[in-house]
């Protein structure tokens, strides 16, 4: 129900439409009986800073902010926590009412919360970590990581010069290599994430050679359209185990629930299964099916 007492907060991205956000936060907003809600905001590719701009004086509460403006938040933030500091991107921003605007980056807890949730056993601190791509996303978890206690962060990039300039922000132990030269990083790590675009929506495979990785190493995509993507097939017909993009997105929503609307997510709602139902039998999300 909206009321005149109505928080407002949302989501920023473009393309948004395929969004799983505003279906959780809406549903937890629900559940807990909060006078609020979440919308999403899609202004075009230069309009954020004035869509950002616009919201200071906290009309609207806060946004989440996604591809591809993450880079773009925070650098319109007057505060951040240093953990977005570090990852170079926010994708939370609270709008004070006294015209402040303040940024977070929720991504690296997200990741790191959906591996303990999906592969228990994994221990960021046993050894490499290998994470595939250096935007916004990539240079996050890479920062993630390496406060989380992780010896070594390889950074595999298609533009080797990206890879660099994240090595360079976040210091020696990020140690930056192309794309084509995966075999050495990946016989080593413990752990594999994609952090590029490749596997949305059908738009190819990363085609990393899996079979030199030891037998325990995980395989996470950040990519969660389709749920089940090329690369984490891929990693299940080898045996090993998987993290997936829908565990970090629900995961990294929880703190910028808080943030929002000053309370926890009600824990009776089961956000993964409410998700899933948008999901058709090919793993796609589906916009027109319906989410009871
Ligand atoms: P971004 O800044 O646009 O970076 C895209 C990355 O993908 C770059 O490293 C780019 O390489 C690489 N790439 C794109 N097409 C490629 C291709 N054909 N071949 C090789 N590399 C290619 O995006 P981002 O913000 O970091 O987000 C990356 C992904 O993570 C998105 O799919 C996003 O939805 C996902 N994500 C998911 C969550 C979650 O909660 N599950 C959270 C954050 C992000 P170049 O540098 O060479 O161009």
């Amino acid at each position: 129900m909206i009321s005149g007492r109505t928080t407002v907060a949302g989501i920023v991205g473009r393309p948004v439409t395929h969004s799983l956000s505003p279906l959780i936060h809406n549903a937890w907003l629900a559940a807990a009986a909060i006078d609020g809600v979440y919308v999403p905001f899609t202004p075009d590719a230069f309009g954020f800073e004035r869509l950002a701009e616009g919201l200071r004086g906290g009309v609207v509460r806060g946004v989440n902010v996604t591809v591809p403006f993450k880079e773009a938040a925070l650098k319109v933030a007057d505060q951040a926590t240093p953990v977005a500091r570090r990852a170079g991107a926010a994708n939370v921003l609270v709008f004070d009412r006294n015209g402040k605007i303040l940024a977070d980056n929720t991504d690296g807890q997200g990741l790191l919360q959906a591996f303990a949730a999906q592969a228990p056993k994994w221990d960021v601190q046993n050894g490499p970590v290998t994470v595939v791509g250096a935007g916004g996303a990539a240079r996050g978890a890479a920062a993630a990581l390496l406060e989380a206690g992780a010896p070594k962060v390889w950074l595999l990039n298609r533009t080797l010069q990206k890879a660099e300039a994240i090595a360079r922000a976040l210091g020696p132990k990020v140690a930056p290599l192309p794309l084509t030269h995966s075999v050495s990083a990946l016989q080593q790590t413990t752990a594999v994430i994609n952090a590029t675009t490749i596997g949305l929506e059908g738009s190819g495979s990363l085609n990393l050679p899996l079979e030199v990785t030891h037998e325990a190493t995980v395989v996470m995509d950040m990519v969660y359209k389709p749920l089940e993507t090329p690369l984490l097939a891929q990693a299940r017909a080898l045996g090993r185990p998987t993290v997936d993009g829908l565990e970090m997105l629900i995961r990294q929503a929880v703190p910028s629930f808080v943030h929002f609307f000053g309370a926890e997510p009600p824990a009776k709602v089961d956000a993964r299964a409410l998700a899933s139902h948008r999901f058709d039998r090919n793993g796609q999300v589906d916009d027109r099916r319906h989410v009871p």
